[in-house]
């Protein structure tokens, strides 16, 4: 069993960091928040008052923080974590990132002699709490399969997308996909509804026809068509739309960068953004309906 620094003990950090506890990791984490390090001290989890304290000495470190900004602050610069690490360690990136930061930050490990992983996942915080994670990782082959055995404890599907920054890749396609047909899938449901065509047939038919997709099928926008998804509990406890808006704004900037066209996700990135700015960025990204039916801005619990 691995000895672990695990930094950012959030809404995905604490399980994750919680499941390799169970499965009998030594974890030692940092999180800047003293409610969220007892929370991970109640889990099993080594509460540490500092980052050194957490990662310095780990073979393995693993972050799950809310941006790039934060990685590289953490891990970069001349007083960041890769210059005081031990030569030969780990880290494994799990947040949500530019696929420009994960490579700038493979460079850095490169320069101290550090293995990186970028190491996004998908299947959100019950997800998390299952231990059911899709992990898609960037990095070298030796590096991904040394690091499989400490991702099995926190997920199911761990997928090796290429080399550095091929997770983050990966990541901000799948997002695009899904914040682009969230709010194709509104649309349609939306007309069919005005068009008297009863939601649960419209999705019984669409399912087996050429529109059928992930949103239309597994995690419907429309309450009571399946009993287990965020539409059916207010649109709580999903994928909030501020995450669906960071990472369509990711995506951009790939595009951007790549002198690729995305002009779905740039529209699909300001629909998110005008519904996040009238104060529903906490409510799941399926939420988008109310604001594609015409329902007033902030009222989308309902
Ligand atoms: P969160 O805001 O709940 O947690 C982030 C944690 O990081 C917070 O507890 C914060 O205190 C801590 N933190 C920030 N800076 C720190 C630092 N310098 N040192 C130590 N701790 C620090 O966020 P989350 O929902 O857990 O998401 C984390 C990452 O995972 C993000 O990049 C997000 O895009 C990605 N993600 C989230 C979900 C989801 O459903 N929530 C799903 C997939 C991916």
């Amino acid at each position: 069993m691995a000895e672990i620094g695990f930094i950012g003990l959030g809404r995905m950090g604490l399980p994750m960091a919680a499941n390799l506890a169970k499965a009998g990791h030594r974890v030692r984490a940092f999180d800047l928040s003293p409610e969220t390090l007892e929370a991970g001290r109640q889990a099993g989890i080594q509460a540490c008052p500092s980052v050194e304290d957490a990662a310095l000495g780990a073979p393995f470190v693993i972050s799950m923080v809310p941006t790039g900004r934060h990685v590289l602050d953490i891990f970069g610069g001349p007083s960041g974590l890769l210059s005081r690490m031990a030569a030969g360690s780990m880290v494994i990136d799990s947040s949500t990132i530019a696929v420009a930061e994960a490579r700038a930050l493979h460079e850095a490990g490169r320069e101290h002699g550090i293995a990186i992983l970028d190491a996004p996942v998908s299947g959100g915080v019950m997800g998390a709490q299952a231990g059911t994670l899709t992990f898609m990782v960037g990095g070298e082959e030796a590096d991904f399969e040394r690091a499989r055995p400490i991702l099995a404890a926190m997920g199911r599907n761990i997928v090796r997308a290429g080399p550095a920054g091929n997770g983050q890749a990966a990541k901000i396609c799948n997002n695009l996909l899904a914040g682009i047909s969230m709010i194709a899938v509104s649309e349609a449901f939306t007309l069919a509804k005005r068009l008297g065509l009863d939601p649960l047939t419209m999705r019984e038919i669409v399912s087996t026809s050429t529109g059928s997709c992930h949103a239309l099928t597994s995690y419907p926008p429309v309450p009571g068509i399946l009993p287990n998804v965020p539409s059916s509990r207010e649109y709580q406890n999903g994928f909030a739309a501020d995450l669906m808006l960071k990472d369509l704004r990711l995506a951009e900037r790939a595009a951007m960068d790549t002198a690729s066209s995305s002009p779905l996700g740039t529209l699909a990135a300001g629909i998110y953004n005008l519904f996040c700015q009238s104060g529903n960025g906490g409510l799941d990204y399926s939420a988008i309906i109310k604001m594609i039916e015409g329902a007033e801005p902030g009222t989308a619990k309902t």
